[in-house]
């Protein structure tokens, strides 16, 4: 009945379990997100170890009655130890793994394809971080099936001028044109920083994060796709309550 069975994966979030163990949450290529309990973690030297952003080849017990994931053994590809020595870093990093966990990532080949690579872009383009961050929530957009169309009112359908000011409808989640918005909407999309997530949109993420954004509008955008990375995780995030990514 008990099976071994392995899988790429990364550590998502690591919690203690019991007096010794610790209970990880893994995004793993597949079988999804699931949990796996690390016996002997918090203190054996011998235990494996396998820290949050560890991104391998996880081995794995299944034990089908009691459903539960054992981890037996790691092949490390990058523990991104880089970014966890860190603070801002490992606070975008962690962003990251909380909107996977939030939105369950979708299709896990691709929601892992696209951490690993986001979490690489952030430790070799430590300048480029604001960048990694706006594109990671583009991309995300894309992976949930929800990237919203830039260039047409998805409620009126009515394609925008082109220095038209874009708002927001909560109700459906997307940007749209200013008759159809939500009384309510915070979130205006200008027309540079429009022109910005259209053209990125259809680049390969390591060629999106060096298009060039001055401070400013690279100030806006990202401010505006954490709130909207808000909106597509349900309203609230762990990584984003102290403010300290937008700010930075
Ligand atoms: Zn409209």
């Amino acid at each position: 009945m008990e099976r071994n069975v392995s899988s790429l994966g990364i550590v998502l979030h690591s919690q203690r379990y019991g007096q010794l163990n610790r209970k990880l949450t893994l995004l793993s290529v597949d079988f999804g997100i699931i949990d796996v309990v690390s016996y002997g973690a918090r203190k054996s030297l011998k235990a494996v170890k396998a820290e949050v952003l560890a991104d391998g080849q996880f081995f794995l017990y299944y034990n089908p009655v009691k459903k539960e994931y054992t981890l037996k053994d790691l092949k490390v590809l990058d523990d991104h130890e880089v970014l966890r020595s860190d603070l801002m870093q490992t606070y975008r990093a962690l962003f990251f793994c909380e909107m996977m966990m939030k939105t369950n990532g979708g299709d896990s080949q691709k929601a892992y394809a696209l951490l690993s690579k986001a979490l690489d872009l952030l430790a070799s383009l430590p300048d480029q971080a604001n960048q990694v961050l706006i594109q990671f929530v583009h991309q995300m957009s894309e992976l949930l099936g929800l990237r919203p169309d830039y260039r047409i009112c998805p409620v009126c359908e009515r394609p925008y001028e082109k220095d038209e000011i874009i708002s927001f409808s909560s109700s459906l989640g997307s940007p749209c044109c200013k008759d159809c918005a939500s009384l309510d909407s915070p979130l205006l999309l200008l027309p540079g920083m429009r022109r910005y997530l259209v053209l990125t949109a259809d680049l390969r993420f390591e060629d999106a994060v060096l298009v060039q954004l001055n401070p400013a509008a690279g100030a806006r955008i990202k401010s505006y796709m954490l709130r909207y990375a808000l909106l597509l995780c349900g309203g609230y995030l762990k990584t984003l309550s102290d403010g300290l990514l937008v700010s930075s």
